[in-house]
């Protein structure tokens, strides 16, 4: 078991924190964005920036090659609507996707928007982590947070109909 420190500053023990979450077992701040027989998309609050989507599978594995082929197709089929709500109802250009099989949770992709603020950390791979970082330490506000739950809320109604 690990203890998970959640983005409203209560902690958790758990053994994996995606199973947790995709199972329901912890509801995300802002609920489930949307969800498919295999896959839950969710934000995390603790980075408050606008149209960021956790896509994680709900069965438990780390590796690419270890997707069926449903899920395969149920993984790009809903990472792409995704991609487009954000381009549709929030007017995001540029997305950077990004997901590491060394987690110590299980299979998911973040999809971090991209915007003008970002710059100051460069381009590429290389800003994603203090891109992070500087939204959850410096931008947690609650201006920022508000406009975070107001983009999931959107998010959802034009993914879920
Ligand atoms: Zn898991």
């Amino acid at each position: 078991m690990r203890t998970v420190t959640l983005s409203n500053g209560k902690t958790v023990e758990v053994e994996c924190l995606s199973c947790a979450l995709t199972s329901g077992a912890i509801e995300p701040d802002g609920g489930v964005i949307a969800e498919t027989e295999f896959f839950h998309a969710h934000q995390d609050v603790a980075y408050p920036i606008k149209g960021l989507v956790i896509l994680a599978s709900k069965r438990h594995f780390k590796g690419m090659d270890e997707l069926t082929e449903k899920e395969r197709l149920d993984y790009i089929d809903l990472l792409a609507r995704i991609r487009k709500a954000q381009r549709d109802i929030l007017g995001i250009d540029f997305v950077y996707y990004f997901y590491n099989e060394d987690t110590t949770h299980h299979f998911h992709t973040w999809m971090v928007p991209r915007y003008s603020w970002m710059e100051a950390f460069g381009r590429s791979i290389e800003s994603v982590r203090p891109v992070l970082l500087y939204a959850r330490n410096e931008r947690n506000n609650e201006e920022n947070r508000a406009e975070a739950m107001e983009a999931i809320k959107a998010l959802k109604h034009e993914l879920n109909g």
